[in-house]
């Protein structure tokens, strides 16, 4: 399955999404694969028994979070040098959005730039974070505030590979999924109601439909001026969650899905969206036994937070709300009491 994807003038850029079992890989140039011990461990022998290239080289950095850095990056620099790539080289990440999002970093820097190439193997990468061009790390000031927007000659997506993925891990992308159905496709929302996605072909069909959404909108807006904003939603809330539990109660993807129940209140209180299509929502997000409660201690802190996100432009925050199930609308300066009387209802 090929899902093409053209982005706008001045710089139209194309490459291919295949969702299916690995294809053979052949190159005519050096090949470094970056990845880490444990999607290595797994799958690593799958991935180089389809890759055919003159020189082959694996670079494994260690996994988790806290090694998206500068220094990690500086590290897979270093192995391009040592192994003398040259600008028609290409990079390989296969991992999750870690290994995605480094990797794609590294190759917009080396020697100004080379072709780098999306595996994905977390479902949260298939859907989301290999599509798109985003790339980049963290820092002590911040999540992905240093990166470049660098797109893939390729993405090969390969369901697959999320066998191996612990239960939460497959959640934690599933609410990126609902992000997506919510925002721009009640049909989309209702197939995934029914979904078993245990069931080959209906998981495949889950990708397929979130990958063609998330393009659709990178399509038209490939530098965040616009309509990828809307990729945003449950995220505001979300990122407060996770900073006000320092990033290790939750998975992003689980803060995520309560950031969106927060927002369908918001909604509700709004008019954009009815109080059973908020409880349609959650009853979506806990068939994945994604968390839909948190406790807010201090509501005025917690309004707060949303300042330090970096997107909250000129200290007007930006909410980005459902319209029923399926749309969706961006409302600014909404009134601070209002989003303060809904944020209560979270503290009991
Ligand atoms: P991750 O890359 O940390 O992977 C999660 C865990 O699953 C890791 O321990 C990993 O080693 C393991 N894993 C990966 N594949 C596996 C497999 N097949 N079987 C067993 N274990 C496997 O996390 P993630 O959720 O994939 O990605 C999160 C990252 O992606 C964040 O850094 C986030 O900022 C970034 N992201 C980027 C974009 C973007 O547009 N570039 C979008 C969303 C998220
Ligand atoms: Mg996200």
């Amino acid at each position: 399955m090929i899902v093409p994807i053209e982005l706008i003038p001045p710089q139209p850029v194309k490459y291919d999404i295949t969702i299916d079992k690995l294809p053979k890989l052949t190159f005519n140039t050096k090949v470094v694969v970056v990845t880490n011990p444990t999607v290595a461990g797994f799958h690593l022998e799958t991935l180089l028994s389809h890759i055919q290239s003159p020189e082959l080289h694996v670079v494994t950095i260690p996994d988790g979070e806290q090694y998206k850095t500068l220094q990690t990056v500086e590290s897979i620099l270093n192995e391009c040098f040592e192994h003398k790539l040259d600008r028609k080289s290409l990079l390989i990440a296969f991992g999750g959005g870690v290994i995605g999002d480094m990797t794609g970093f590294t190759a917009s820097l080396y020697q100004r730039g080379i072709d780098f190439i999306q595996i994905p193997t977390t479902l949260l990468s298939q859907v989301d974070a290999s599509v798109g061009g985003k790339t980049g790390v963290n820092n002590k000031y911040g999540k992905n505030l240093i990166g470049a927007f660098y797109q893939p000659k390729a993405v090969y997506i390969n369901p697959e590979f999320l066998k191996t993925l612990p239960k939460r891990e497959f959640a934690a992308g599933f609410a990126e999924i609902v992000k997506m159905a919510v925002m721009f496709d009640r049909e989309y929302f209702d197939f995934l109601k029914n979904a078993d996605l245990a069931d080959e072909a209906q998981l495949k069909e889950t990708i397929r439909r979130s990958v063609e959404l998330k393009a659709w909108v990178v399509n038209q807006d490939e530098k965040e001026a616009g309509i990828r904003a809307v990729l945003n939603y449950g995220h505001t809330f979300g990122h407060v969650v996770e900073n006000e539990t320092d990033y290790t109660t939750y998975l992003h993807g689980e803060a995520v899905a309560i950031g969106m129940v927060m927002a369908n209140a918001l909604a509700v209180e709004l008019g954009l969206m009815s109080e059973e299509e908020a409880d349609e929502v959650k009853a979506l997000l806990k068939t994945q036994e994604l968390p839909t409660t948190y406790c807010i201690d201090d509501v005025d802190a917690f309004y707060e937070h949303f300042f330090l996100d970096k997107k909250s432009a000129n200290n007007s925050i930006k909410f980005i709300l459902p319209k029923k199930i399926g749309s969706h609308k961006i409302v600014q300066d909404i009134d601070e009491a209002v989003v303060k009387k809904v944020l209560r209802r979270f503290g009991e």
